[in-house]
Parts: structure tokens; C-alpha cells; sequence
């Protein structure tokens, strides 16, 4: 394989001296391209970049195989969008469906992925997320982690997610406390950010140029290219790095590329969450896959907002089937708020539509949610009452639900939703609940593209670029087009493991 240096380097080492010499396994490395051997201040078997549920749980794997393990953060907090994310875990034969008596199987997991990625997707990578979710699920609950209760969520074709509670908190916090009780040949450093990652003479991944001291900057357009604070250093990885640094869901100008519509849905996710990373393993030939797909996500699940009845603030009045998909959903919102204003529209459910909720879990924080922040679900007597809450003209806010039902009633709706779906939920059973519903962009299905070993494929032969794994959302193509809820928690961890495995095997 050719041998790599970013641009940067091969800028800062000389290029015309990198054309003249290639890279073989006979030159020495200090000799490759003029390129000096950088000082490494620190030596590791194997770099972890990113403390989320991917990189945590890699991590522990890697340093209970016997590597000295290195695990890094730019944030100066842990854990990533994971800390911040419900974190529901889809598991396949967990301890709760055998007690439950239900049947699950890796084949039907996989084909309930298949389902919902389009023409997209990896059935290879999905069948291996199927198969190592016990693993997973012993893997967790044996260092700490207590999975609460079951739930069945839609997509799957089964009851198999699981949650912490807590959410990701409920997963991350137990699993870094037994980092540090138990595991001292394991490192965790924050406010150490990768900015590039050193390549040996073979061309395989030798460690990662950082800075030290990096503070995230909150108020920069783009932190990535602006941010110049930390002291550089570099630090030696004898078998090879890792990348779980996350999806780009805070990365508007890099989502806007790929569609204006993308830049504007809000996102809860992990402020760190930036393409830079993403950039830079492009760089070095990393092969970027799905990066014009989405998940738009809603503060309840986009199957409990089919119960009710949307509505523009700014006339009062619906303008989309509710029980559409997710990503037809959110698109319409968005272009909705583009023309009136930037305006939410809300949704209002009846006493018979929140009966229906299928994630009861999710309904419930919803409900008691406090704090005001859109994603709290407000319950009222009467409609008036809400249409107050709301600003809308109480009359105008009648008179949709009055159309509403009779639209449910006669079959005839203008935007074509089943009555036969609904479950008797319309707009007419007190008390009546509403919400504002902002689309938000939670999850970023484009990535670089990996074997079913985790490791970084090329874009220029679709080979291993060697010593370079990855796992969790910096990944892309392998859930396709529409991921399934609870469905980025078990990727993550299935391919921490595996990138932790091979990376020790071919070491080995
Ligand atoms: C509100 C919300 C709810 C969600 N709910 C669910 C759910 O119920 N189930 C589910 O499966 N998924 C859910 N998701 C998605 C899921 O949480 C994420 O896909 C997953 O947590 C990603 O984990 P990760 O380890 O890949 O990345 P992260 O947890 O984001 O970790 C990546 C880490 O890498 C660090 N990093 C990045 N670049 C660098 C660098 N250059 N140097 C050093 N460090 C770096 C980041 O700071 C970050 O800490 C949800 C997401 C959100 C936002």
C-alpha cells in the first residue's frame, strides 16, 4: 500500500521531496518524503479517539486484551453525543425477551434494518450487529451497566430495546468508573484533540498529532478551523488507532452542503459533533459513504406523532399526513418554518391519542419534562386552553379540529390520512396535550466506510488503510437510509469490540 501523509504534513515536510521518494517498506521513515519522524512524547499500543459508547466500549476491550490504551477527548467532558442521547439499546435474545418468552434472532434484527435502508445499507454489517448484541449486552451489564426494562419500538419486528436509566448517562458514567477502578492500563485524557494522524513507512496508522490543553470554543462559527488554542504533540500507537469520534450533527455548514434543509433542523447532540475529524480521515484516503442521508428525529418518536394532528402557527391550520415517515416529516417542517417566519408548528393530541403512544418510556420523560425546552408535552382541559398556551386564535384552532375528525370520520382527508390507522385517536377526548415539534437532526448516517472488521476502507482500491479502525457514527453505509430506533447504540458497540479485537489480532 502507498504510503500516506496529510497535506498538511506533507506541506510542513517538503513536498517535492515526497514526490521524488515513495514510500516502501525499505525506507527508512525518517527518510520518507523528506519527512522527518515526529518526536512522539508518548508511546501506546493502541489510540482510542473519542470517549462515546463506540470509543468507551473499545477501549475496554482493547486494554483487557493486554494494550496500553490511550483514550482521547477534545471535549472537557466524556462521552460524547452519547452522554447526551436516550441511548436505547436494541439486543437480540438480552436476558429480558428470554424472560418474556420472546423469540428473537440475529436474521430477523438484520431484516428489520433492511426494511428501512432504502437501496442502502450494509446486510453484512447488520447481520454482525444482530449476532453481537448478548455479547454486548454481558460485555456491559458485567462492568457496571443496568439495563432497566424492555420496550418494543417501531421498525422492529420484535420487543428488544432496552434502556439505562438515565439514557446514555446510565451506560457511559458506570462504564468510565470502571475504566478508572479497574483498568490502569487504560488512559482517559480530555481537552486532547486529534488533529491528524502519523502514518510509519509502510503506510500504516504509527499515532495521532494532538494538542494538549485544547478548549472547545462554544461561540466559533466552526470550531474546527478556528480554534488554534492547545500545545501540538505527538503520540506513538505501536498497533494502530481507532477513530470513534462521532457523527457531525453540529456541522451545519458541512450538512448544508449536501442539502440547505439539513443546516436548518436543530440538533441536541454532542456541541463537538463536527465534520473536522470526519475531513481530516478524508485526507489521508478514507472512503466517505451516505453523506447526502439524514434522520431527521422529533422529540417523541416520529411513530407517536401519527396520533395527532399538526398544525402551522401561522394559519392555524394542518398541512401534512401526519403518519408520514421520518424524513418526510421533517423536510416539511422545515420548509414550512422557511415560509412563514421560522414559526413551529404544534402538535395537539386527545386523551385517546396519548393512549396510544407506543414508547411509553419516552412519553413519560416528555410529559415531566420541566424545563420549558421544545420537546415538553403540555396537557390542557380544554382546547381553548391550549390554543391560549399556544398563541393560535382558539376559534381557528376549533375549527381545524373540528375538520380534523370529520375528515377521520368520512375517510376523505385532504392529505390523505387512514382513519383505519389511528386507533380511535382524533381531536375530540379530553384532556388535550400539545407540543411544538422542531425537527432535529440527532444522528448522522454518512461516514467513512468500514470492513465487517472495522477497518477504514480506501477509497482509491476499497482496501484496509492499515492500523486505521473505526466504529460508532464516524462510520458511514451501514444503516442505510432510515436507521432504526435504538439502532446506532448497538452498532456502536458491536464495532468498538470488533475494531478492539482485529486491531489486537493482527497485532498480535
Ligand atoms: C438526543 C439523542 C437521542 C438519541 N437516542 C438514541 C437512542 O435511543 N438509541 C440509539 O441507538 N441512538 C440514539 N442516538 C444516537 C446515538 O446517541 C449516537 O449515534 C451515539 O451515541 C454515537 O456514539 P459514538 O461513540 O459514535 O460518538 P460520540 O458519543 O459522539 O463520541 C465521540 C467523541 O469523540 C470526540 N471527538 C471527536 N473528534 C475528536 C477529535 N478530533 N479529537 C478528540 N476527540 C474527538 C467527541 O468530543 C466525542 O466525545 C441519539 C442521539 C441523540 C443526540
Amino acid at each position: 500500500m502507498a504510503g500516506r501523509i496529510s497535506r498538511r504534513d506533507f506541506i510542513r515536510y517538503g513536498a517535492a521531496a515526497a514526490v521524488a521518494v515513495p514510500f516502501t517498506a525499505a525506507v527508512p521513515y525518517a527518510a520518507a518524503g523528506g519527512k522527518e519522524e515526529p518526536s512522539f512524547s508518548e508511546e501506546y499500543d493502541i489510540i482510542v479517539v473519542g470517549t462515546g459508547v463506540a470509543g468507551t466500549t473499545a477501549g475496554i476491550r482493547a486494554a483487557e486484551l493486554g494494550n496500553r490504551v490511550l483514550m482521547l477527548d477534545k471535549m472537557s467532558i466524556f462521552g460524547g453525543t452519547s452522554l447526551v442521547s436516550g441511548l436505547n439499546f436494541s439486543c437480540v435474545n438480552s436476558p429480558f425477551q428470554e424472560k418474556l418468552g420472546i423469540k428473537d434472532k440475529p436474521e430477523y434484527y438484520a431484516e428489520d434494518m433492511a426494511k428501512v435502508a432504502g437501496n442502502y445499507g450494509s446486510p453484512a454489517h447488520a447481520i454482525i450487529i444482530g449476532r453481537t448484541t448478548r455479547r454486548l449486552y454481558d460485555f456491559w451489564t458485567e462492568r457496571g451497566v443496568i439495563f432497566k426494562d424492555i420496550k418494543g419500538l417501531a421498525g422492529h419486528s420484535v420487543k428488544r430495546a432496552l434502556w439505562a436509566d438515565g439514557g446514555g448517562r446510565g451506560i457511559i458514567l458506570p462504564l468510565h468508573s470502571y475504566i478508572k477502578e479497574k483498568l490502569p492500563n487504560c488512559v482517559m485524557r480530555k481537552e486532547t484533540k486529534v488533529d491528524d494522524i502519523v502514518f510509519d513507512k509502510n503506510g500504516k496508522a504509527a499515532g495521532v498529532k494532538v494538542r494538549e490543553g485544547y478548549r472547545f470554543d462554544y461561540d466559533a462559527e466552526n470550531d474546527d478551523r478556528e480554534n488554534k488554542t492547545g500545545v501540538t504533540k505527538f503520540y506513538r500507537a505501536k498497533k494502530g488507532v481507532i477513530f470513534a469520534s462521532g457523527g457531525f450533527c453540529r456541522d451545519r455548514e458541512f450538512m448544508g452542503a449536501e442539502s440547505p434543509l439539513f443546516a436548518s433542523a436543530q440538533t441536541i447532540a454532542n456541541p463537538g459533533a463536527l465534520g473536522g475529524t470526519l475531513k481530516m480521515l478524508m485526507e489521508h484516503d478514507a472512503h466517505p459513504v451516505n453523506m447526502a442521508l439524514t434522520r431527521f428525529a422529533y422529540p417523541v418518536p416520529t411513530e407517536d406523532l401519527r396520533w395527532g394532528m399538526m398544525i402551522d402557527c401561522a394559519t392555524g391550520k394542518r398541512f401534512i399526513n401526519e403518519l408520514n415517515v421520518r424524513n418526510v416529516i421533517g423536510p416539511a417542517i422545515l420548509r414550512l418554518k422557511s415560509q412563514n417566519g421560522g414559526k413551529a408548528p404544534i402538535i395537539v393530541w386527545d386523551a385517546k391519542g396519548i393512549e396510544n403512544f407506543h414508547d411509553k418510556q419516552r412519553l413519560k420523560l416528555s410529559l415531566e419534562a420541566k424545563n420549558g425546552l421544545n420537546g415538553t408535552i403540555y396537557k390542557f382541559d380544554t382546547l381553548e386552553a391550549l390554543a391560549g398556551y399556544f398563541r393560535i386564535n382558539p376559534s381557528t384552532l376549533k375549527k381545524a379540529a373540528d375538520s380534523y375528525n370529520k375528515a377521520l370520520e368520512s375517510g376523505k382527508d385532504e392529505f390523505g390520512k387512514d382513519a383505519a390507522e389511528m386507533k380511535g385517536a382524533a381531536i375530540k377526548k379530553a384532556p388535550f396535550y400539545g407540543m411544538i415539534v422542531n425537527p432535529r437532526i440527532t444522528y448522522t448516517p454518512g461516514g467513512v466506510r468500514i470492513s465487517t472488521k472495522a477497518e477504514v476502507l480506501s477509497i482509491k482500491d476499497g482496501q484496509p488503510i492499515k492500523g486505521l479502525f473505526a466504529c460508532g457514527e464516524i462510520t458511514g453505509g451501514i444503516h442505510g437510509e432510515s436507521r432504526l430506533t435504538a439502532g446506532s447504540c448497538p452498532d456502536c458497540g458491536t464495532f468498538g469490540l470488533i475494531a478492539a479485537e482485529n486491531l489486537h489480532k493482527i497485532n498480535a
